[in-house]
């Protein structure tokens, strides 16, 4: 058994390969419960393990122990390149956004790679703003509550600026999020699914812009977006796709785009 692990503040990544199917396989664990991780690990029998992330040393305490290690990001170019080749989705360069705990912005060539940026606004924003802002803490249930709100009352947008009048910009593009005040203010209770799905418009437009904009510095046309934030959540992928293509760039999300990390390390052994 050959398995590669990818180790994240948040969650942890696995994919692995099959004897008798000879697949990739995914699991996903939180990071919290690396003993769990190493039990799952060790029950397997014979493994060749390769890790990659901020956890290696703990997994190593828990008994675990890694032929190779390899260096994140490099890991993350690897599953992405990987992926990519398996939908054939032919890209030679583009820039690639991983929207995880926070969101970290690279720029693939055919030849080079390179981190150009990121934000501390990401998947770990969701979580931790919509706690505060509801007390939800379960990843499941938000996104699940937050399917079912309105921005409606909360995100100021270009067209409520200019009440009917011809915008010059775009009047679906945000003014201001989390900006109607006055609309705010007026109301006794504010929903709990509508501040939900406003936080994840905020992260969702916040990581759209800035990829659009690193996009327009390398002069490339397409964003792919990997990372766990999307698993379930179809209100992120779709406000990253709307404002993605708003802004004048091709979103591709890739299917398994969780694991890229998680592959890399896979393909190392
Ligand atoms: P990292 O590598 O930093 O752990 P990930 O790519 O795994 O980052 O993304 C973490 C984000 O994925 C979380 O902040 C959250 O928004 C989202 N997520 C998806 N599934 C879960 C889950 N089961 N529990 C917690 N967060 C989850």
């Amino acid at each position: 058994m050959k398995l590669g692990i990818d180790a994240g503040g948040t969650l942890i990544k696995m994919a692995y390969i099959e004897e008798e199917s000879g697949s990739i396989q995914y699991r996903t664990f939180p990071a919290s419960h690396i003993e769990a991780v190493a039990d799952w690990i060790l029950k397997l029998g014979p493994a060749e393990v390769c890790v990659t992330g901020g956890k290696v040393k703990q997994l190593e305490a828990c008994g675990v122990q890694p032929l190779a290690g390899i260096v994140e990001f490099e890991a993350t170019y690897h599953g992405v390149r990987y992926l990519l080749k398996e939908t054939g989705t032919p890209l030679e360069s583009f820039i690639l956004t991983n929207v995880g705990t926070g969101t970290s912005i690279h720029y693939l060539s055919e030849h080079t790679h390179r981190r150009v940026g990121g934000t501390g606004v990401g998947g770990g924003t969701i979580m931790g703003l919509s706690y505060a802002l509801t007390g939800l803490a379960d990843y499941e249930e938000l996104v699940r509550s937050a399917a079912n709100g309105s921005r409606e009352g909360i995100d100021l947008k270009v067209r409520h600026i200019y009440e009917g009048a011809e915008p010059p910009i775009p009047g679906e593009l945000t003014a201001s999020n989390f900006g109607r005040l006055n609309m705010l203010a007026a109301l006794d209770k504010l929903s709990p699914s509508d501040l939900l799905s406003s936080v994840i418009g905020l992260v969702g437009e916040t990581v759209a812009t800035t990829s659009v904009l690193a996009a327009g510095q390398f002069g490339a046309g397409t964003v792919v977006f990997i990372g766990s934030s999307f698993i379930r959540n179809d209100l992120l992928k779709e406000a990253v796709e709307g404002y993605t293509k708003l802004r004048g760039a091709a979103p591709v999300f890739l299917e398994n785009g969780a694991y890229c990390g998680a592959i890399g390390a896979l393909l190392q052994l």
